[in-house]
């Protein structure tokens, strides 16, 4: 089952996957979504191992739809992805983090970092900076507040070029984190190439730390080679406090995860946030 988790988004994200009444009938309403008001962000936080606090938050899309409730990113993002309506919508998510992380920073929350994921087409796109120049500049955000997610699968793509649009990213002031790492083909040669700030390992390696000493091997070299590298390191899918300790043993920077939070509303979440750090 771990091995499967660790590949899935190589043989389990096509659309295909979901029958084809079910996608079409998904896919007309998605298509409205974005103008019915549909869409909504969750915030998970992040935090930092040695002083428990919370140091920032990666912003989660949900679909809240009529009919059928919360639908889950892994079943709407593979089919916005193919059709094209992941532009507006990621670039609605864009926004929509920036803004909230704006509001929060004005509502003297500690300054935190919003983590966002970017899409292959959105990575990719020739408007990319202009339109990030854009939205830095309607939010009036730090730059360095923002952290752009990108997986390792959709920076291994074309390498030089990801390697140039990386760079734009980072003129901005943004950071750029490698997210899901060791789930893909992946080469520590190129994480020295790419200008990244942090490296995400994945759930599938701390799900069984302290069951499967491969799993600790791995992690353990991940931390360092990262850190060598100059890369912070965080651990997703933290679910159990042996998890953290091992993380914390091996000198990893952040975790993430359901012992701490599970993703939540942006009211949920400024409470979390307020209750914790009182
Ligand atoms: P991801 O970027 O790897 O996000 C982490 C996923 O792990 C989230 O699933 C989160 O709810 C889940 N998670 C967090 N802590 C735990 C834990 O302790 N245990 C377990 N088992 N799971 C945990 P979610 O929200 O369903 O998102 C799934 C994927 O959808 C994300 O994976 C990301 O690839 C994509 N996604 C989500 N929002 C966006 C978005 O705004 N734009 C794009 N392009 N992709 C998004
Ligand atoms: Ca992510
Ligand atoms: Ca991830
Ligand atoms: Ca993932």
């Amino acid at each position: 089952a771990k091995e499967q988790g660790r590949n899935c988004h190589r043989f389990f994200s096509e659309t295909m996957r979901i029958p084809a009444a079910r996608r079409f009938s998904i896919e007309t309403k998605l298509s409205k979504a974005l103008e019915r008001g549909e869409f909504v962000l969750f915030y998970q936080p992040r935090i930092d191992i040695a002083s428990l606090r919370v140091v920032g938050m990666e912003a989660l899309l949900r679909w809240q739809q009529p009919d059928e409730g919360f639908v889950m990113p892994g079943e709407f993002i593979p089919m916005a992805e193919e059709n094209g309506l992941i532009l507006p919508i990621g670039d609605w998510v864009l926004q929509e983090a920036c803004r909230q992380t704006a509001a929060w920073h004005a509502a003297d929350l500690p300054p935190l970092v919003v983590s966002i994921n970017l899409s292959t087409v959105q990575f990719r796109h020739r408007l990319l900076a202009d339109r990030l120049a854009q939205v830095l500049a309607d939010t009036g955000i730090d730059p360095s507040l923002i952290e752009l997610e990108l997986t390792e699968s959709v920076l291994m793509e074309d390498t030089k070029l990801s390697a140039f649009l990386l760079s734009r990213i980072k003129d901005l002031g943004l950071k750029v984190a490698i997210d899901d790492f060791g789930t893909g083909y992946s080469s520590f040669s190129y994480l020295k190439r790419f200008a990244l700030n942090t490296l995400k390992i994945d759930t599938s390696f701390v799900s069984d730390l302290n069951k499967d000493p491969g799993d600790e091997a791995i992690v353990s070299a991940m931390i360092a080679l990262a850190h060598q590298l100059g890369l912070q390191v965080v651990a997703e899918g933290v679910e159990e406090t042996h998890q953290l300790d091992f993380l914390r043993s091996r000198g990893c920077d952040e975790a993430q995860g359901y012992l701490f939070s599970r993703p939540v509303a942006a009211a949920d979440f400024e409470q979390w946030v307020r209750d914790r750090e009182r």
